[in-house]
């Protein structure tokens, strides 16, 4: 931590900050200038506490962290590249996984047409939520209970892994039963209850970012999980928001190298969300390889007009056969498969 005192400060005021590091036990490295002082502080747990403690303390100017508030996410605790495995699947390393399937499971017919027509285009997991976290109380809640029964079946039928999303901690290990991946939606990044009921689970799981949080928070999030012993965890870059309004999230494609150089974590991305619109996915998603993510999490339908959620964002299975053609070649080009 570095302490910045104001032009000025006066002896006292240096001195009692000294006081005060050293009743931590900590030490200090005085860099005393002609005008201004500035105040190393050197200790092992400094990260725990709070930075305001020195910053209101007469004669400050400003408190700086110099670690990072993330530290089990981060590439400085870890080197290597982390891998999930699913069933045999891995993420993370030099396949692109893509999970793809309905926003919400709406019936069984639904559920194994997308399973049957994304399995053969190339998906290795099929996505569809059960549970839906809709901004007003008054939209399609999810199929709940049932569409985990649905994903269960549908799942054992064409032998591939499911992703579903958790809302609740007290529903974790209902979920995980139909599930192989549990996901954390974007409004639950931050809720650290079921950050830390999934990581006592060490089920896998996809955190994808909050629409209105840093990369720094979403790592901090991802902590969560990770000191819990659950290290079976997968990034999801869904879009932010920003002033933009041609699109329904702005896809924060420079988060993909950030997290790679900060992070030993896999990054995946859901251009749908982002996108809003169905024309839009393709050119995000190849994109988003082109970056460096290590799959896609893409909404697909059968039939979009008759989609109970997300209908104008969501693939035809033929567009999304399209698709995974040309990412295919995109990944060849940055030395990766799908
Ligand atoms: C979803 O993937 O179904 C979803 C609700 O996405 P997000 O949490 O990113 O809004
Ligand atoms: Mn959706």
């Amino acid at each position: 931590m570095i302490v910045e005192m104001r032009t000025g400060a006066s002896r006292e005021e240096i001195d009692s900050i000294v006081q005060k590091v050293k009743s931590f036990g900590w030490d200090v490295q005085m860099n005393v200038g002609t005008e201004k002082t500035v105040v190393a502080i050197l200790g092992s747990n400094t990260g725990q506490v709070s930075t305001d403690i020195f910053a209101v303390l007469p004669g400050v100017e400003s408190v700086t962290r110099i670690m990072k508030p993330y530290k089990l996410s981060s590439r400085e605790v870890k080197a290597q590249d982390s891998l999930v495995s699913i069933n045999g699947i891995e993420i993370g390393g030099k396949r692109i996984i893509v999970m793809a399937g309905p926003c919400a499971v709406e019936s069984e017919e639904q559920l194994a047409e997308v399973a049957k027509v994304v399995k053969a285009a190339g998906a290795s997991i099929m996505r569809g939520g059960a549970f839906k976290p809709r901004t007003s109380p008054f939209g399609f809640q999810g199929l709940k209970k049932a569409g985990l029964e649905l994903l269960a079946k549908v799942k054992e039928q064409f032998d591939i892994p499911v992703i579903t999303e958790v809302l609740d901690s007290r529903d974790v290990n209902m979920v995980s039963e139909a599930a192989d991946i549990l996901q954390v939606g974007s409004r639950n990044m931050q809720n650290f209850t079921l950050l830390t009921a999934i990581g006592k689970s060490k089920r896998p799981v996809v955190l994808k970012r909050g629409f209105s949080c840093t990369v720094t928070e979403w790592l901090t999030a991802a902590d969560y999980l990770l000191t819990e012993g659950n290290n079976q965890v997968i990034l999801c870059e869904r879009g932010i928001r920003t002033f933009e309004d041609s699109v329904r999230f702005s896809l924060d494609i420079s988060s993909i190298p950030v997290i790679k150089k900060s992070s030993h974590l896999p990054v995946i991305v859901d251009p749908s969300h982002a996108a809003g619109h169905y024309s839009l996915v393709p050119a995000i998603a190849k994109a988003a390889i082109a970056a460096g993510a290590d799959g896609l999490l893409i909404e697909v339908h059968p039939k979009p007009e008759e989609a109970l959620v997300d209908g104008l964002q969501s693939l035809t299975p033929a567009n999304f056969a399209k698709l995974m053609e040309e990412l295919r070649l995109i990944a060849k080009s940055v030395g990766r498969y799908i």
